[in-house]
Formats: structure tokens, C-alpha cells, sequence
């Protein structure tokens, strides 16, 4: 059980359950700071927005580029590595390398193997006005925490048309690799908003079972690395649809999604395509709402970092770790280092306070 207002204060908290958060966690138990885990809670509304325990690799099919998991049989090693309640994973899973579900569980396993304490609850609301710092769940639970050690990543954007919300779900989805095998997409053409890596990777991955992937981009130039556009635009089933947005998302009650209204971004003019689906990848969210206030954030609302080459945030105390802090490299191995990173910096500010 968690310390209540009452009890001790917890010495770290670790708020995120993604690879930063995970990495952070095994190395601050390695340490014997006995750290507290907040990896989210499992609701609706986590699973529609992108935020459910395990980030966003969780929602990824193979992990081909974390060091470690080459290619090649691994589930004698996973079903040895995971608990017996999660062999499940290795068996839906193809075998040619690790998966992000595995890959996560995997962390996960590994911080509870060194005594990691989980709670699978969100943290909703701070108070880092003064120390021991305060923490709200969305349970109403109250932690108090001597450091604190924010590795909650970032999710996916939408568009934000009400017709797009009224098809989340139901047609409407910003991950392919979850949602793209579903029977509704099977032989039918589908829609994928954007022009980045995301956008690219989505609409190859969904080629794979839709009959047409339209490509909708706002310009007539993809942002996305060259090998992965050639890639893209030289796949059969894939057609771009160049300086065009979605304007309306167009179905029914029954249906779901049956087609999107587009709108030209250099003349006036509007079309509409057939569509069982719309795939929307045009970038990510860091997840620090429950921050507001409490500790200094880029313009686009990521925490920042305050020393150079250090996990430290504005708050004496509080570190950050992984995609909520960075914008720019978003990597599973790079979210790994740094939440290794944030452990050491909470372990030796711990240790001069002489916490
Ligand atoms: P991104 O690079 O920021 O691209 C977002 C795309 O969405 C851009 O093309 C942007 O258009 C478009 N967009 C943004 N807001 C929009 C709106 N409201 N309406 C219509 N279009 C909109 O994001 P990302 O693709 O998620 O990639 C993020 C980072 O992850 C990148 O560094 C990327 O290289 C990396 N990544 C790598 C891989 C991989 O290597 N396998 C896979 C995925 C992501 P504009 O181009 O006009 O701005």
C-alpha cells in the first residue's frame, strides 16, 4: 500500500509506465529507494485518448530497433522471462522478433522483479509548491513523495472535428497497428491523415489489408523520411491525395464511417472519397495536463528540461524523463536512457539532501 497523508512520504515516485518510466523504476530499486509506480489506470477514456498503462509501444506491433531483440525466435526466452498470466502475449505474437506489448511487459517484469511498487491508477493532480511534494489519484488516494520522477509520454493528436469524434471507434482511430486489422477495414479503401513517418508507416501497415490507403496531405510534399516516403509512394495501394484535408468525416449510426469530405488547401474546391476508415497520425501530445502550473513547459506544453545534459525540471526535485520531455528523438531506447538518467539525478539529489 501507497503512504497515505499521514504515513512516511514515499522517497521517489514514478509517475509514466512506458520504457523511461520502467528503466527509471528498475535502476531506483536497484538503488533501494523503493519506488512507487503510478502506471496509469485502465479506463475508457485512457483508451480512447492513447493513454493506457504501457504507453505508446504498447500500442505498436514489432519493436524491430531496440537493441537487444534482434529478429528471430524469442518466446522459449519471453515465456521464461514473463509471469505465466502474460504467455498469452507471446503466443498471439508471430515469433520474428520481440513485440511492443513484450517488450513493455518485459520492463515491466524486470522492475517488479528488483521490488518495484505499482499502483495502476492515474496521477491526476501535483503540488509541488512545497516539499514533500503531493500527488492525487484519480482514486482519490493522496501520495506524499520526497522526489518525483514525471515519464508520462505523449499521445496521439486528432484533427478535432466533431464529425471525427462522433466516429472515434467506429472507423475513427489514431493508431493502425491496433485498429487496422479489424474486419471493417478488410478490402476496403481507408483514409490516413498526415505526411509524417507516422503517417507513411500507418498507411504501408494498413496497405496490407485495405483494398486502397488514401495518403491526405496538407501540402504536396511529405515530411517523412526519404526511405520510408519512397517507400510509401511506391506501394501499389497506396494514393496520395496532395494539399487536401479532411473537412468533415462522413457515416451513419449503422455504419460507422463511410467516407470523408475533403477540402483543398490551394483552391476552393471539395471532394469527398469513400472510406470504411480514417487513420489520423499529424503528431503527438505530451501528456502533462495534470501539470498545469506546477512546473515550467515548453510552448507545446512538454516539461522542460532546466540543466543542460540532466534530468532536472524548474522544480527542485522533480525530474522528467522520455517522450513528455522530448519532442525530438522519441525513441523507445532513447525514453530508456533517459529514465535511467532521471534515477541517478533523483538518487544523488536524494542522497545530498540526505533523504
Ligand atoms: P510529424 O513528423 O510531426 O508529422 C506530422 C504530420 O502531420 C506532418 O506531415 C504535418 O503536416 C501533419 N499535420 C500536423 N497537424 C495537422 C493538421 N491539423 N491537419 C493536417 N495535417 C497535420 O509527426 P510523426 O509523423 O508522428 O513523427 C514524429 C517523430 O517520430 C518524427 O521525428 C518521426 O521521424 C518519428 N517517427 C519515426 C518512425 C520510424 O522511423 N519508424 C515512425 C514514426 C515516427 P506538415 O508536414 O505540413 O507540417
Amino acid at each position: 500500500m501507497p503512504a497515505g497523508p499521514t504515513q512516511v512520504p514515499e522517497r521517489l515516485v514514478i509517475i509514466g509506465s512506458g520504457p523511461a518510466a520502467w528503466t527509471a523504476a528498475i535502476y531506483a530499486a536497484r538503488a533501494n529507494l523503493n519506488p512507487l509506480v503510478f502506471e496509469g489506470a485502465v479506463t475508457e477514456e485512457n483508451r480512447v485518448s492513447g493513454t493506457l498503462p504501457l504507453g505508446q509501444l504498447a500500442l505498436t506491433t514489432e519493436v524491430e530497433n531496440f537493441p537487444g531483440f534482434p529478429a528471430g525466435d524469442l518466446s522459449h526466452y519471453l515465456r521464461s522471462a514473463l509471469a505465466a498470466d502474460h504467455h498469452w502475449l507471446v503466443d498471439m505474437h508471430h515469433k520474428q522478433g520481440v513485440s511492443g506489448p513484450e517488450l513493455m511487459h518485459l520492463m515491466r517484469q524486470q522492475a517488479l522483479n528488483f521490488g518495484t511498487r505499482i499502483e495502476t491508477d492515474d496521477v491526476v493532480a501535483v503540488d509541488f509548491s512545497g516539499r514533500p511534494f503531493s500527488l492525487t489519484a484519480m482514486t482519490g488516494q493522496l501520495v506524499r513523495a520526497h522526489a518525483v520522477i514525471i515519464a508520462t509520454g505523449a499521445r496521439a493528436n486528432y484533427l478535432g472535428l466533431p464529425s471525427e469524434e462522433r466516429f472515434k471507434n467506429r472507423g475513427v482511430s489514431a493508431c493502425a497497428v491496433c485498429d487496422g486489422a479489424l474486419p471493417r477495414f478488410r478490402n476496403r479503401p481507408v483514409v490516413v491523415v498526415g505526411g509524417g513517418d507516422s503517417a507513411v508507416e500507418e498507411a504501408d501497415y494498413l496497405s496490407k489489408f485495405a483494398s486502397t490507403v488514401h495518403l491526405v496531405h496538407r501540402r504536396n510534399e511529405l515530411r517523412a523520411s526519404k526511405i520510408m516516403a519512397d517507400r510509401a509512394l511506391h506501394n501499389p495501394k497506396i494514393r496520395p491525395e496532395w494539399n487536401s484535408v479532411v473537412a468533415e468525416v462522413l457515416g451513419d449510426e449503422e455504419k460507422g464511417v463511410t467516407g470523408v469530405r475533403l477540402q483543398s488547401t490551394t483552391d476552393q474546391s471539395a471532394r469527398q472519397l469513400d472510406a470504411a476508415g480514417m487513420f489520423v497520425a499529424i503528431g503527438h501530445t505530451p501528456n502533462t495536463r495534470f501539470l498545469e502550473g506546477q512546473v515550467e513547459m515548453t510552448a507545446k506544453k512538454y516539461i522542460k528540461w532546466t540543466v543542460p545534459f540532466r534530468t532536472n525540471t524548474s522544480v527542485e526535485g522533480v525530474f522528467a524523463a522520455g517522450d513528455v520531455a522530448d519532442d525530438y528523438y522519441r525513441q523507445a531506447v532513447t525514453a530508456a536512457g533517459s529514465g535511467c538518467q532521471a534515477a541517478l539525478d533523483a538518487e544523488r539529489w536524494l542522497a545530498a539532501k540526505g533523504i
